[in-house]
């Protein structure tokens, strides 16, 4: 058999194990958008029939035959076979190190988990839900020794997320991070625009849901994502699922507050319109996947953040909004509306945070994170180490474990190492970002006249062309020549948010 031969069938086997993959992804979507309430015991008996199938497909034993071939010293491939091979290894050692009588019994943890953490963030009691977390906590653990027993907890659980990543690499990024943001957000919420720009956001009520769907999707096809490869719906909680030509994205609507809808789905657009843009002809291979979590947040950051809170953006989409909704923007000025759209008031949750906190709450997470699975936190203590990082952060405190260590699903679900992509994301965009500056200094005229188009060309290229070639770290410094470093987010923040709030001073 030659080279070319096992690659192509170990790219026939690598694309069918995630078409299945994609089928088990269209029932969850589905789950969260139509599924009749009484259904919910037969979907989970199709998602798990789903799991054991795409199980079975990842772990084929031929896989393994055509790797060893692959990656024997005269197999000659190229660079693209390559990262084909090496992504197909890495998914293939995951399918088959975790016995699957540890893959079941972790699944029915986090299932049951779940619910248990919804029941104490209603009681806010985390005491009762304290021995389940740290059942949680030790089938991560378990789980990343199967994985890779050489290596510390904590990274195997960050490689999960992002291919590479150390939790070093990422305490030096937030060390220097909450350094320099601290002090900014401070004199941001010590400012009196900061009041005002709460006092906005308060008065902005009764926007009928009906014209609120109709702008955002007006928007959202302006940007970029493409309606005939993709579709909007509503649910509980916003999220993007889907690949290549079917690409669901769904929002939640509130008359009071419209700019919640309307970012919401420029994020999931953002993440859409990446998905959207991957190679078609290769997805599934490293060829054709997105480049791990952070730089998917990367793509919704850039375009909810830099692109849908700034002016161009504004320019444009502005007298369209206000002739959607004339008297609810009646009162507000040009000036109104762009301190309105970019808030800054420090908060205890997380998914209510703006733009500027919301990475303290990103570092208060890493920081519990890893000294959990570092051994230098207990599971019960989380509660105080959570307060007493929240006042050092925030300059919050929690009243209750429901507004602290509950508030999110993610330890819940057992999903640890999965919090620090949503502040690297930020990161990423805004390097991102500075370099389009440099490249493209008119963008916001771009914007202004309604024309995203160069935007999105200039990430298909450098971004979404990639696929999975690179890993994040990679594919920043081949993109932007420069490592990942938080100083692009610093700088962008305190040009924006000082200009709005500091009287253009930089602090
Ligand atoms: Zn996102």
């Amino acid at each position: 058999m030659s080279t070319a031969e096992a690659l192509a069938e170990l790219t026939r086997l690598v694309q069918r194990a995630h078409t299945l993959g994609t089928v088990g992804g269209l029932l969850g979507w589905d789950e969260q958008v139509n599924l009749p309430p009484g259904a919910a015991e037969q979907r989970a008996a199709q998602q798990a029939v789903m799991a054991e199938v795409m199980h079975a497909a990842a772990a084929d034993s031929r896989v393994g035959e055509l790797l060893a071939r692959l990656e024997s010293p005269g197999a000659g491939l190229d660079a693209d076979g390559v990262a084909i091979v090496r992504q197909a290894r890495r998914d293939y050692d995951q399918a088959t190190r975790l016995p699957a009588d540890f893959v079941r019994a972790k699944a029915e943890q986090e299932s049951r988990a779940f619910h248990a953490w919804a029941a104490a963030r209603e009681a806010r009691d985390f005491a009762g839900f304290a021995p389940v977390l740290a059942r949680n906590v030790d089938f991560a653990r378990r789980e990343a020794a199967f994985l890779n027993p050489a290596a510390p907890t904590y990274d195997v659980l960050l490689d999960k997320y992002d291919p590479g990543l150390t939790a070093a690499a990422v305490e030096r990024l937030f060390g220097e991070l909450r350094r320099d943001l601290v002090p900014l957000m401070r004199a941001i919420v010590a400012s009196p625009r900061a009041a005002r720009a709460r006092e906005l956001a308060a008065g902005l009520r009764g926007f009928p849901v009906e014209a609120q769907g109709r702008f955002l999707r007006e928007v959202t096809s302006r940007l970029g994502f493409d309606y005939r490869r993709g579709r909007l719906d509503v649910s509980l909680h916003p999220f993007c699922s889907g690949t290549g030509d079917d690409v669901r994205l769904t929002t939640r609507y509130r008359e009071d507050q419209p700019l919640s809808a309307l970012l919401g789905s420029v994020h999931e657009a953002g993440h859409g319109m990446y998905e959207q843009g991957l190679p078609a002809a290769h997805l599934g291979t490293a060829l054709g996947l997105n480049a791990g979590m952070a730089v998917h947040e990367s793509q919704s950051r850039l375009w909810e953040n830099q692109v849908a809170r700034g002016p161009g953006f504004w320019w444009h989409f502005g007298p369209r909004w206000r002739e959607l909704f004339p008297a609810q923007t009646a009162a507000l000025s040009a000036d109104d509306l762009a301190l309105v759209v970019a808030p800054v008031a420090p908060t205890l949750i997380r998914v209510e945070a703006d733009e500027v906190t919301y990475n303290l709450h990103i570092v208060l997470r890493f920081e519990l994170e890893r000294r959990l699975f570092g051994g230098d936190l207990a599971v019960a203590d989380l509660p105080e180490a959570w307060r007493a990082l929240s006042v050092e952060l925030l300059g919050l405190a929690p009243a209750h474990a429901g507004e602290g260590v509950l508030q999110d699903v993610h330890w819940g679900a057992g999903l640890f190492g999965y919090f620090p992509s949503y502040c690297l994301g930020n990161m990423i965009a805004a390097q991102l970002w500075s370099r389009v500056r440099v490249v493209r200094p008119g963008i916001e005229e771009d914007f202004a006249r309604g024309d995203f188009g160069w935007l999105l060309g200039w990430l298909r290229e450098h971004i979404h062309a990639a696929g999975r070639r690179h890993s994040a770290l990679e594919l920043v410094r081949a993109v932007t020549g420069e490592e990942l470093s938080p100083r692009h987010l610093v700088d962008y923040l305190r040009a924006r948010y000082g200009s709005l709030y500091l009287g253009g001073s930089s602090c």
